[in-house]
């Protein structure tokens, strides 16, 4: 198996965390801005930030359907926190100019933690990860308010899930880029492998 290529978007946000984990977790990564570099990638991570921000430069960078299309066309996806947001296919507490890429049949509620508790670290549990909890690191982030059918369950911390999978879109409320424990990225990279193999 050779080593898949994952992009992570560059409009905004933790960019860079995510290609050097990405490059640990055995991927060559590599930084996404132009739709022609979506062709190029065997998956995404869409990188924590500033969701309302990162929509805008969407627009402005004539992303927002060529990354609508990449989901729809079932390419490994990865979002964390604000990438979270971007997956979701409907937001509470957000604009109502905030637009997603979609992916995943949830209703996430932006900055939920955030009003109780700005940022914090829990140890989460997370189904397909062996070896224990990972160390969640959670800074004014989302929480899923509700799942579809479709969508896997992966992670509650205090009553609200905070990871989730439908088909090859990953999500994450917290930002495991920020903590040097590769597995999160890990499961991402082995769900790109088998997309593509
Ligand atoms: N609160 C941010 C948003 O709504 C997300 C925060 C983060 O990515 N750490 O986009």
């Amino acid at each position: 198996m050779s080593t898949p290529t994952i992009g992570v978007l560059a409009l905004q946000g933790d960019v860079r965390e995510h290609l050097a984990v990405l490059a640990e977790a055995d991927a060559l990564a590599r930084p996404v801005r132009r739709p022609e570099e979506l062709d190029e990638i065997d998956g995404l991570v869409i990188p924590g930030g500033e969701s309302t921000t990162m929509s805008k430069l969407a627009v402005v960078f004539g992303m927002l359907e060529p990354l609508r299309a990449f989901v729809r066309a079932g390419k490994p996806v990865y979002g964390t926190c604000a990438g979270m947001i971007m997956v979701a296919d409907k937001l509470l507490d957000a604009r109502d100019d905030q637009e997603t890429f979609g992916g995943v049949d949830m209703i996430v509620r932006r900055n939920a933690f955030g009003r109780q508790n700005e940022s914090f670290e829990a140890a989460i549990d997370v189904a397909g990860i062996p070896g224990g909890p990972v160390e969640g690191v959670f800074i004014r982030a989302p929480w899923v308010e509700s799942v579809g059918g479709a969508v896997e369950v992966l992670a509650t911390y205090d009553g609200h899930t905070v990871a989730v999978r439908q088909g090859n879109v990953l999500a994450t409320s917290f930002h495991p880029e920020l903590t040097g424990d590769h597995r999160v990225h890990a499961l991402f990279v082995d769900m790109v492998r088998r997309a593509r193999d």
